[in-house]
């Protein structure tokens, strides 16, 4: 059944793009007593010389972590309260929205949704204060063993496997249960939110295959990048010049920055054709009054 497409989602990737670090480096580590750089570097031998997937090989190299092991999901879930966030975030999922708060706005039922997602632990951000800003948040699960330790992977979102939760996105509810196949085809006037109305937010080269499939489908992409670092401002200037993304912007979240700006001038289009949209679809509705003469 054809849906009335009047929400619009903004889509995050969360390691340097709504915070400054990777979840590891800023909560686990500190808390496992692990050396980062020394945990990373042994991540990458086992992607290059054992072409490990990147989320594999870090995920075995915490699993053979004794202490680690003795986690649970639960002590995962509260280490989310120490993470650090860029300026602005969480306060913009609750002020970027109040702009949509007019007449017009409210009587085409025009929703603003957020949503996370991460190649990070989920377990991690859902104890966040992030979690109950967003819709939803995806990434990589843990399952628990008899002794409610965690001991396995059970579910793993990879860079490109990020592009599986964004079809979730768009297709609705009942995608977002895992068992229900992602692939069953629906056409684009039966979709949620179809990619024009989703506007993705990455930061880097780990971001690109979501980047590309929003883009070519209509939406928008925006890279962020760390204002202290260099690195990561070549890094986003070298995806808008490649055309992966339709802007960049330095990651500060609070208002009147030129992040935020952009933010709210995708989102206000996306508003805008919506309303267009749903006029000319009432419009044809309306009967004419047969001609006389
Ligand atoms: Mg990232």
């Amino acid at each position: 059944m054809p849906q009335p497409q009047n929400i619009i989602a903004i889509v995050y990737d969360y390691d340097r793009t709504l915070s400054p670090w990777s979840m590891q480096d800023d909560v686990l580590f500190k808390r496992l007593g692990l050396d980062g750089k020394e945990f990373w570097e042994k991540t990458n031998r086992l992607k290059a010389d054992r072409l490990y997937d990147d989320e594999m090989a870090w995920i075995r190299l915490l699993l053979e972590t004794p202490d680690f092991r003795s986690l649970g999901n639960g002590d995962l879930k509260l280490m989310g309260q120490d993470l650090r966030l860029y300026p602005g975030v969480p306060d913009v999922f609750s002020e970027l929205g109040g702009f949509l708060n007019n007449e017009e706005y409210k009587r085409h039922g025009i929703v603003l949704e957020h949503y996370i997602v991460t190649s990070g632990l989920q377990a991690i951000l859902t104890g966040s204060v992030l979690n109950n800003q967003v819709e939803r948040i995806f990434g990589c699960e843990l399952d628990e063993d008899s002794s409610g330790t965690v001991f396995w992977p059970k579910r793993v979102i990879s860079h490109t496997g990020k592009t599986q939760y964004l079809f979730r996105i768009t297709k609705g509810l009942e995608y977002m249960d895992f068992s229900r196949d992602v692939n069953d085809h629906m056409p684009d006037n039966e979709r949620r939110i179809p990619f024009y109305n989703m506007l993705y937010i990455g930061d880097g080269p780990t971001d690109v295959p979501s980047f590309a499939v929003v883009t070519s489908r209509g939406g928008k992409a925006l890279a962020v990048y760390d204002g202290e670092s260099q690195a990561s401002f070549e890094t986003c200037m070298s995806l808008r010049e490649a055309q992966r993304v339709d802007e960049i912007a330095e990651a500060d979240y609070r208002g009147d920055t030129h992040l935020r700006r952009l933010m709210e001038h995708y989102v206000k289009q996306m508003a805008i054709r919506i309303v267009a949209n749903q006029e000319l679809e009432h419009s044809k509705k309306v009967i004419k009054a047969p001609r006389h003469g």
